[in-house]
């Protein structure tokens, strides 16, 4: 393999996803051959970078409340790890699969690369939902499903993160799980667990946070000032309620906010400090509403910025033509199909990416860990500052390759990442 071979003259071996039923390794994969288009991607880096390193499948039987037992499916993807450990959340959803954890993984990759964190990507899943566990039923699964992980996590070699249906407590169970087999108190084996046990404060708030700070960076670099500026944002768990209540503290003026049963909206602007987020009150945001409508109004209300942060694959080309924000700041994970984002793009709807977007998470997740190894805990406001600072180099670097290359936001942060995640592999090599 050389190190000369352009991307240019690699021949796609990717072709190009149903819009219906796009899944997330295939926007990822979409996404990549994308952005290393722009750079002299070595072929076989590009290649590696295409496939998980390890797929852990596990069979978790469960007893239930009931006393029956179920047997549930969990996944492991470990995508690549040339800068550090593998890193990335843990999910609880029925819709887990294989290609989605491996989707998720390959943005995780990035999402560190772009960060510049010492990790590599990783993403996990049990195929349930959660609202049919009980308290019970769900640490049992949890403990079981550390025990099938044991060998392949651990705070050197794989570490899970809370993700959707999962929680500081989740983490908790785990890491307690893992520190008993292993005979010692691991606390840098998960992120995102209760301070009391080595989490960090402002973890939970974080990618929230990191959203609220690159809406206001990309506001003011379109000159919509913040203060004024309307906001929509789908889903109101813990990015989307953080980032509506930052910006509005901010001076914004959030206009929308949705969840599940519609969207409450009020274009004087909505009391977001008041409406409770999913973990406060879940799916009630349309109780607290002046005026209710339906989920997917949402796209089409006309304001500056549009965050969506519930789920994956609610750009389609079925509204992105119709869409009325003027910026849209992805808060979930793949919230945008290729075809979503090629609409965008052709209409200059600029769409920062959810790898830059929403990486307050496993930055702070970072801090986590360094405070975990050197048993030293951070203040709310150290863990702040530094996600800040953080957040504003990331900005500024992929802001540098936007008006370097003029790329879309989404290809210049896959840039960066990639640039770095291939001179890491160029400088360790191939081996055995
Ligand atoms: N699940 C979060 C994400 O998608 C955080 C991952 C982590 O902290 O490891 O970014």
């Amino acid at each position: 393999m050389s190190s000369e071979t352009p991307q240019s003259a690699i021949k796609s071996t990717v072709s190009p996803p149903e819009q219906s039923n796009e899944s997330a390794i295939e926007t990822a994969r979409q996404q990549l051959e994308q952005a290393a288009a722009h750079i002299d991607l070595n072929q076989g880096i590009a290649e590696r970078l295409k496939h998980p390193r390890h797929v852990h499948r596990v069979s978790l039987p469960l007893e239930r409340d009931n006393g029956e037992l179920e047997v549930l499916t969990g996944y492991r993807v470990q995508h690549d790890s040339v800068r550090g450990p593998y890193k990335g959340g843990l999910r609880y959803h029925p819709e887990v699969s294989e290609a989605e954890c491996t989707g998720l993984a390959m943005w995780m990759t990035w999402k560190t690369a772009v960060m510049d964190l010492p990790f590599g990507g990783a993403k996990g899943g049990v195929v349930v939902n959660p609202k049919s566990l009980s308290e019970g039923e769900k640490e049992r699964l949890t403990r079981r499903l550390a025990q099938e992980l044991r060998e392949s996590i651990g705070p050197l070699q794989d570490i899970p993160a809370p993700d959707m249906g999962t929680d500081a407590q989740t983490m908790g169970w785990l890491m307690d799980a893992y520190s008993m087999q292993q005979g010692e108190t691991s606390p840098g084996v998960v992120t995102g667990k209760p301070p009391v046990i080595g989490g960090s404060y402002g973890r939970e708030e974080a990618p929230g946070r990191s959203v609220a700070i690159i809406t206001r960076e990309v506001c003011d670099y379109y000159n919509h000032p913040l203060e004024g500026a309307t906001v929509a944002v789908q889903g109101f768990g813990s990015v989307g309620a953080n980032a509506a209540r930052l910006l509005d503290s901010w001076g914004a003026t959030v206009i929308a906010v949705s969840d599940v049963n519609g969207v409450a909206y009020d274009g004087d602007g909505i009391d977001v400090q008041r409406i409770p987020s999913h973990d406060e009150e879940p799916e009630s945001v349309t109780k607290y509403a002046n005026e209710v409508l339906s989920a997917a109004k949402l796209f089409e209300i006309d304001v500056d910025v549009l965050i969506p942060a519930a789920v994956g694959n609610v750009i389609t080309q079925d509204n992105a033509d119709t869409l009325q924000a003027d910026i849209i700041v992805e808060g979930a994970n793949g919230p945008t199909t290729s075809i979503g984002d090629e609409i965008l793009r052709e209409r200059n709807i600029p769409v920062i990416p959810d790898i830059l977007a929403n990486a307050g998470g496993v930055t702070v997740s970072y801090f986590e860990w360094l405070q975990d190894i050197n048993r030293r805990p951070w203040s709310l406001e150290e863990v702040n500052n530094e996600l800040e600072k953080e957040m504003l180099t990331a900005w500024n670097e992929v802001r540098t390759e936007v008006e370097k290359r003029n790329v879309s936001w989404r290809d210049a942060a896959y840039i960066v990442a990639l640039s770095r995640l291939a001179e890491a592999h160029e400088a360790r090599g191939l081996w055995p």
